[in-house]
């Protein structure tokens, strides 16, 4: 109701290659396992998603191979459309509500970015999908990540990562020493060059209080434990 006391509310981030179950294009599986994670905690917790898009065109690669870096982005951010189409067709296949807004028109699919909406939307309920960035060429879907969470009120941000399970001191693929953090600054992590997501989303998240918890996919239920506020993975503060 209008007075019900308010919920957690998170954002949670899906790059392109958690949709790609590792190759180009969706991997509908995949795609459906996440989306019945997130559609079990309805009721608990206020979610929207980030999605990203790299399992289909990353402009700096485009560029490099001779596109024009910002048609090249917009193709990236198309991408991360066909990303949220996806999660949102197995979220509503799992009785979860939800709407696509983006932040380049296109009215037959999605709604606009409207943030004052996308709160609504979540607090009746639905799972609100934030596609095609920041409709700007030059940024990438972390920094929409922060920006997006900052401005609908969300408590934190959530990343998950394919392949890895949290933060850790080096590449755990490269360095077998390399051992995991429960906990670091986003200071640490800058002065580290350590990438849980880039620098201009973590200096955003950084100088706004913003806490992101960063989590591996893999491991089962994850995402609904990190839904809930689990402290699995590494927890990131300012
Ligand atoms: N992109 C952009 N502006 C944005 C967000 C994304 O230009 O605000 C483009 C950029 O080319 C990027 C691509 O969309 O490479 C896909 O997004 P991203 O690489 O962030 O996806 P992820 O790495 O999370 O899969």
């Amino acid at each position: 109701s209008e007075n019900a006391p308010s919920r957690r509310r998170v954002l949670l981030k899906l790059s392109g290659e958690v949709f790609g179950g590792g190759s180009v294009g969706v991997d509908p599986a995949t795609v459906r396992g996440i989306a019945d994670q997130i559609a079990a905690v309805r009721d608990q917790v206020e979610v929207s998603v980030v999605v990203g898009g790299g399992n289909f065109f990353r402009g700096a690669e485009l560029s490099k191979a001779g596109m024009d870096r910002a048609r090249a982005d917009y193709m990236g951010m198309l991408g991360t459309v066909m990303n949220c189409l996806a999660l949102q067709d197995f979220l509503e296949q799992a009785e979860q509500p939800t709407r696509v807004q983006t932040a380049i028109h296109m009215a037959q699919v999605a709604e606009p970015y409207i943030p004052l909406r996308a709160i609504r939307h979540m607090e009746k309920g639905r799972v609100v999908i934030f596609g095609a960035g920041a409709g700007m060429p030059y940024f990438s879907t972390d920094t929409v990540c922060a920006q997006r969470a900052l401005e609908v009120g969300a408590d934190m941000v959530l990343m998950a990562k394919s392949g890895v399970d949290g933060v850790y001191t080096a590449d755990p693929r490269q360095d077998p020493t390399a051992q995991k953090l429960d906990h670091l600054t986003y200071g640490d992590a800058l002065r580290r060059d350590i990438r849980v997501m880039d620098q201009t989303a973590m200096t955003m998240c950084n100088d706004n209080n913003l806490n992101m918890r960063v989590f591996g996919m893999e491991g089962e239920g994850n995402v609904t434990r990190a839904l809930l506020g689990e402290e699995i993975g590494t927890l990131v503060t300012p």
